[in-house]
């Protein structure tokens, strides 16, 4: 039924004929009809037609506004309606008015008005579309607000029509609030047998239920993502991940929590994110290790490396002791040495002989212990550490897991790296690594940890206790020349879709680069140096090829590819060509690129180091020539003192640690003291320091220095300053100091003699005590230099300078 708007409050809207209070068969017509003696008035307001039914019936819906009850006084028969003679029944207005002063009347329909409005709030509960009934309960004369409720109900004809017969206003309230009544209780029963029903569902029926609700609800609203099925496909993966019975327990409750959870919520992606780590983590997963063939092994290892051999050798052991007992807790490989010197590709020569995946985990610069063990995850944007992230990359629980730099974690107020990493290398405790973000045990007993740094000496003795340590130095030019004419260079090629049929790089040529435009321990720079090169080859060949007009079927093989399969020595796939094409010109090499000292210019740049460096910069007094060590092997390292007007004070720049200070504060002590007998004043009671001061620099002012081994520079270089005599260029030194002019040996001299002869340095200053460390040094390095040990620093002098330097004899301790 549809309501009229009209301000005569009742309305009916039966459908068929009239609002008529009859009891008639409209199908037939035929039977007696019964007329009830009361009826109601009614407005038509409105007809519309229905549609069209297929048995041809048409629906026909009447709006009709009810105007007041009446009672039939006479009643006709005319064709086929009736006409009736009615007599109003309602009150009128001023009739009204005086009923309503009626108390009986008040209080009936102030009881009418409670039901109604606690019916009103049932119903609001359920549904929230009782907004305008409430409306109507206050601006709606209540004897009409009767009718309205009532009518509302499915209550039955009888009752309907008891109604009708209720004229008498308070015979009409209290039926009304009768019935109102009713309809309440109705509710609530209802409403009480649902709950119970719903008290007797098991818990998961009625998740069920809701989640089946919720989703209807979420159609509805139109915002359905397929978030429900993302949480079933995670489960799955949850439940392929074979983790242990208590954390797949764990699993499930969070899984739980999540579901309930909507997308929107807080805690939504995190939950989602850490279970998605959960159901990815290689709980089971490993990579299958096969017969271990130690043969295979060391070819492999000699096919990727060259030289090395002590390295190799040691390698091998290790994969050795592995084999006759592979549950052996060996110790942890630690290969220490400068960047480039191939640290890497050992540890990754490793997994391969060990059939196992392989995952780098860079500690560089780790300062936080969560860093390694995760944030817990009540913090903001909490992750796991890098160990659990590393293993859910390889996802595979055995992998070779190479710990990169270890020396460069430190410790500092957010924890100790260095010690979770204690415990990842303890055999005994890492079978229940905890990670803070993971928050349930892990196993890491099955993964072969190798660790790789720089130096030693940073790492922390605990640490170090658990690993061998394999020192891999650098290389000399001539190692360096061999590695990259034998692998560096054809990888490089390879890795550009270059061949030697495109671009050759002659021996000479690397030579130059080594000398030129490198000058590092390992071979990275020289690496990527070739790759430059590389580079600028491949786009004149990429231009040589578009200038070739090749025919369609011709693009997809290149005789790039061709060749560098052929180099492989891999099977070659032909492609069939289509007869009459120019084949010659499609195949036809164009001559390969040879690369030249003018094309290293162009591409490289200017040489960026010459064996004139050293005499340029020792081109006047005050700078000396030092050799120290540093992460990135033996460093050659100039010292440049130079004084002028002041008060005697001295100062030092160059990123300076407290030691190397100290180093130069004793330094000056000496030469002041020593003033004298080394002629820089002519009696020993004059301050050499008067009215000047010195500033003494290390340069590369950017990179942190330190250490004591500067001792022996620094003297050297302030006896240049104060005698105005030039250093000799050939000559760099390396050396710790004593007050009283003592020599004592330094670490690094390796490295460092190393570093000398990249620079083309001919002679060598060491301290005697580190003549043992020559052993070390390849025989064809140590044949290009000199090198002179020394016990005291007079000696230093008298070999850093141009025919030696004079020290009055007589005066010396
Ligand atoms: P690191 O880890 O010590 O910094 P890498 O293992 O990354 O050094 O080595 C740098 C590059 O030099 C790699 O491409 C590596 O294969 C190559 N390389 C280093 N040493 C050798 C060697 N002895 N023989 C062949 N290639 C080497």
């Amino acid at each position: 039924g549809v309501g009229s708007d009209s301000g005569e409050g009742g309305r009916r809207s039966p459908g068929g004929s009239g609002g008529e209070s009859t009891k008639q068969d409209a199908k037939s017509g035929k039977e007696p009809i019964h007329w009830h003696s009361r009826g109601v008035a009614a407005r038509a307001l409105h007809l519309s037609r229905g549609v069209e039914k297929p048995s041809g019936r048409v629906t026909y819906i009447v709006v009709l506004e009810g105007l007041c009850r009446f009672s039939v006084e006479e009643l006709n028969a005319r064709g086929s309606y009736h006409v009736a003679r009615v007599s109003r029944l309602d009150m009128t207005k001023t009739e009204l008015e005086q009923a309503e002063q009626d108390p009986d009347l008040i209080a009936l329909s102030r009881q009418f008005k409670a039901t109604a409005m606690e019916l009103i709030s049932v119903l609001e509960q359920k549904q929230k579309t009782v907004g305008r009934t409430k409306v109507l309960l206050e601006t709606v004369p209540v004897y009409r607000l009767a009718d309205i409720f009532v009518a509302s109900f499915e209550i039955s004809f009888e009752e309907q029509l008891a109604m009708l017969d209720s004229v008498d206003l308070k015979v009409r309230l209290s039926k009304a609030t009768e019935l109102v009544d009713r309809h309440l209780q109705s509710i609530l029963v209802a409403e009480k047998i649902t709950q119970k029903v719903e008290g007797q569902l098991s818990k998961s029926q009625k998740e069920f239920l809701l989640r089946q609700q919720m989703r209807a609800i979420k159609d509805e609203l139109g915002d359905n993502d397929d978030d429900e099925d993302d949480i079933a496909a995670l489960e799955r993966k949850m439940q392929n991940a074979g983790m242990p019975a208590n954390i797949w327990k764990h699993a499930q409750r969070e899984l739980r929590r999540l579901r309930k959870m909507q997308p929107q919520q807080p805690g939504y992606s995190s939950s989602r994110a850490y279970l998605e780590l959960i159901a990815d983590l290689p709980w089971q997963k490993v990579s299958e290790e096969r017969e271990l063939d130690l043969r295979a092994a060391k070819e492999s290892l000699d096919r990727d490396h060259y030289g090395l051999t002590k390295v190799k050798q040691r390698i091998i052991e290790y994969l050795a002791v592995r084999k006759l007992k592979p549950d052996a807790r060996g110790p942890v490989l630690c290969f220490v040495g400068p960047p480039g010197v191939g640290k890497t590709s050992l540890a990754t020569s490793i997994a391969k002989a060990l059939n196992r995946k392989f995952i780098r985990i860079s500690l560089g610069g780790v300062k936080d212990e969560a860093d390694i063990r995760g944030h817990r995850r009540t913090y903001i944007g909490s992750m796991p550490g890098r160990l659990i992230d590393g293993l859910k990359r390889v996802s595979v629980n055995n992998p070779v897991m190479l710990l990169d730099e270890i020396d460069k974690t430190g410790s500092d107020v957010r924890g100790d790296p260095a010690s979770a990493l204690l415990e990842v290398l303890d055999p005994e405790q890492n079978k229940t690594f905890n990670d803070h973000y993971l928050n349930v045990p892990f196993d890491l007993s099955k993964v072969v940890f190798v660790a790789t740094a720089n130096r030693m000496q940073p790492i922390p003795p605990a640490l170090l206790d658990r690993m061998e340590v394999i020192e891999l130095p650098g290389y000399t030019p001539e190692e360096k020349l061999k590695i990259a004419m034998k692998h560096l260079l054809p990888r490089v090629l390879e890795q550009h879709g270059l061949s030697s049929a495109y671009l050759q790089i002659p021996e000479a040529v690397v030579k130059l680069i080594i000398e030129r435009y490198t000058r590092e321990a390992g071979v990275r720079n020289l690496e990527r140096n070739l790759a430059a090169l590389a580079r600028a080859a491949a786009v004149k060949v990429a231009e040589l090829d578009s200038t070739l007009r090749l025919g369609k079927e011709m693009q997809p093989i290149t005789t790039t590819l061709l060749d560098s399969r052929l180099a492989d020595g891999g099977e070659v796939e032909m492609e069939v060509i289509p007869m009459g094409q120019d084949i010659s010109n499609t195949y036809e090499n164009p001559s390969p690129m040879i690369v030249d000292e003018a094309m290293l210019e162009k591409v490289l740049g200017p040489p960026r180091f010459d064996d004139r460096e050293a005499a340029d910069r020792v081109s006047s007094p005050g700078v000396s020539v030092g050799l120290v060590w540093t992460s990135f092997g033996g460093e050659v390292q100039f010292v440049e003192a130079t004084a002028m007007a002041g008060k005697g004070d001295l100062h030092l720049t160059g990123q300076l640690g407290d030691v190397i200070k100290e180093s130069a504060q004793l330094a000056l002590t000496w030469v002041r003291a020593r003033s004298a007998d080394l002629n820089l004043s002519p009696t020993s009671d004059i301050n050499i320091l008067e009215s000047r001061d010195i500033h003494i620099h290390f340069p590369a002012g950017a990179v942190p220095k330190d250490g004591p081994s500067a001792g022996v520079t620094l003297v050297t270089s302030l006896v240049s300053l104060f005698s105005n005599r030039k250093v000799r260029a050939d000559t760099a030194m390396t050396g710790e100091m004593t007050l009283r002019g003592l020599v004592l040996p330094v670490g690094g001299v390796k490295d460092k003699v190393l570093a000398a002869h990249r620079y083309g340095i001919k002679r060598v200053i060491l301290p005697e005590r580190n003549l043992k460390d020559l052993a070390e040094i390849p025989a064809p390095i140590l044949a290009g230099i000199e090198i002179l040990l020394v016990k005291r620093i007079e000696e230093v002098l008298g070999h850093a300078f141009e025919n030696g330097f004079p020290l009055r004899l007589h005066s010396s301790l």
